[in-house]
C-alpha cells in the first residue's frame, strides 16, 4: 500500500450518512485500499447550484497499491452502486467521491485532475481535511492550507454533524 490518497465524500439524498459509511465500507472491501483516518461528518449548504438539499461532507485518508486512475474507476462504480445519477452539475446526489491528492502527484487528463483543481476554494473539503492532516502539502501550493482555509468566505456554511472524537463517536467501519 504505497500511495496516500485523500478522498472527499458528499451527499445529500436519501439517507446521506448511510450513504457515506457505505461507500467507506465498498471502498476498504477492495484489498488494495486500506481507511487510514477519517474526519467528523459535517453538514453543510449546498454550494455552487443553492436549490437542492443540505449535505453531509467528510474526507477520508486511504492507502492504496491502486494507481490513481484505478482508485478513480472504484470511486465512480461505488458512485453507480449507491445509485447516483448526473443531471444537474453540482446538483442532488446519493454520493460522490472526489479523489483530492494522490501522494505528491500532479495527473491532469481528460478523466482525472489531481490535485481536485476545486478543492482549495470549497470549505466543506478544507474543513475536513484539515482536521485529519493540518500539515498535509499540496503540490505547487505554497500557502498552508489553514492560510487558505482562513481565506474562504462560505465558512459557515459549514457544520460538525457527527465529531469524531465525541460523545457522539461514530465507527465508519462495519457499523
Ligand atoms: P466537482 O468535480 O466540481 O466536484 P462533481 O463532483 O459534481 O463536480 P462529477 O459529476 O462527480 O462532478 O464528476 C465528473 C467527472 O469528473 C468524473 O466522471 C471524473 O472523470 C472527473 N474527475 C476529474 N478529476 C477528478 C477527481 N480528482 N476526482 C473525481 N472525479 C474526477
Ligand atoms: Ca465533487
Ligand atoms: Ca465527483
Amino acid at each position: 500500500m504505497e500511495n496516500t490518497a485523500f478522498i472527499a465524500l458528499g451527499s445529500n439524498i436519501g439517507n446521506r450518512y448511510d450513504n457515506m459509511v457505505n461507500a467507506i465500507n465498498k471502498l476498504i472491501q477492495n484489498p488494495s485500499i486500506q481507511l487510514v483516518n477519517f474526519s467528523s461528518i459535517y453538514e453543510t449548504d449546498p454550494v455552487g447550484y443553492e436549490d437542492q438539499d443540505l449535505f453531509l461532507n467528510m474526507v477520508i485518508m486511504v492507502k492504496t497499491s491502486l494507481k490513481a486512475i484505478e482508485l478513480l474507476d472504484i470511486c465512480l462504480k461505488i458512485e453507480i452502486e449507491l445509485g447516483r445519477k448526473r443531471e444537474i452539475v453540482w446538483g442532488p446526489r446519493t454520493i460522490d467521491l472526489d479523489i483530492l491528492t494522490y501522494n505528491q502527484e500532479n495527473i491532469v487528463s481528460e478523466k482525472l485532475n489531481v490535485p481536485h483543481p476545486r478543492m482549495l476554494e470549497r470549505a466543506f473539503v478544507m474543513i475536513p481535511l484539515l482536521e485529519i492532516d493540518p500539515n498535509l502539502c499540496i503540490p505547487e501550493v505554497e500557502k498552508p492550507l489553514n492560510i487558505l482555509l482562513n481565506e474562504l468566505p462560505d465558512k459557515e456554511g459549514v457544520r460538525i454533524w457527527k465529531r469524531k472524537n465525541g460523545e457522539d463517536v461514530f465507527v465508519p467501519i462495519g457499523s
